[in-house]
C-alpha cells in the first residue's frame, strides 16, 4: 500500500510506503524536508492493482521516494564545543584545591587516594603547578578529641 501525496513545498506529487507514514524525507524534486502524511482514504493506493487497472487514468510520472531506515539528521545540529576550551574563556588563571583527609573518609572506608587521584586527573598533568602537603588539627564530634590530620594543596591553573 502506498500514499501518494503532494510535496508541501513543490507540489510534486510522490508516492511512499505506506510504512513510512510520519517520517521526514527529502523531496527528490525540490530537496526539501517534507513529512509524509498519515495514510487516509483520499491518499491511499493499493501499488500492485491499482497500478495495473488505473494504469491509463494516471498518466503523470509518480516518485518513488526510498526511505531510509536511520533517523533523520536534525535541521538545526547543535554547535560542537571548542577544541580549547581555554582559547575561548582567556588565559588560565592560577587556582589552589585543597583536599582534607578527614573529608574523605566514610564509615569503614577511606577514599582519600581516590578522590586525590581523581582530582589530578581531572585538572589533568599540564595544568598542576604544584601539590603540597598540610596537616591542620580538629576537634572530632564524636569523641570531642583533638585530631591531628593531613590533607593536599594543590596549586593549578584552571
Ligand atoms: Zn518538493
Amino acid at each position: 500500500m502506498d500514499i501518494v501525496f503532494k510535496c508541501g513545498q513543490c507540489k510534486q506529487e510522490l508516492e511512499v510506503d505506506a510504512a513510512a507514514a510520519g517520517q521526514q524525507i527529502t523531496c527528490p524534486s525540490c530537496n526539501q524536508v517534507i513529512s509524509i502524511p498519515a495514510p487516509e482514504a483520499s491518499n491511499i493506493r493499493m501499488s500492485a492493482s491499482a497500478s495495473s487497472s488505473n494504469a491509463s487514468i494516471r498518466e503523470e510520472k509518480h516518485f518513488a521516494v526510498p526511505v531510509s531506515e536511520r533517523p533523520v539528521e536534525p535541521l538545526i545540529k547543535k554547535p560542537l564545543p571548542p577544541l580549547d576550551a581555554s582559547a575561548k574563556d582567556g588565559p588560565r588563571q592560577m587556582r589552589i584545591k585543597t583536599l582534607r583527609h578527614s573529608d574523605c573518609k566514610e564509615v569503614g572506608h577511606d577514599n582519600f587516594d581516590k578522590m586525590a587521584t581523581e582530582l589530578v586527573q581531572g585538572i589533568g598533568e599540564e595544568y598542576i603547578v604544584s601539590i603540597n602537603t598540610f596537616t591542620y588539627t580538629f576537634i572530632d564530634i564524636g569523641t570531642q578529641k583533638l585530631i591531628t590530620d593531613f590533607g593536599i594543596l594543590i596549586v593549578f591553573k584552571g
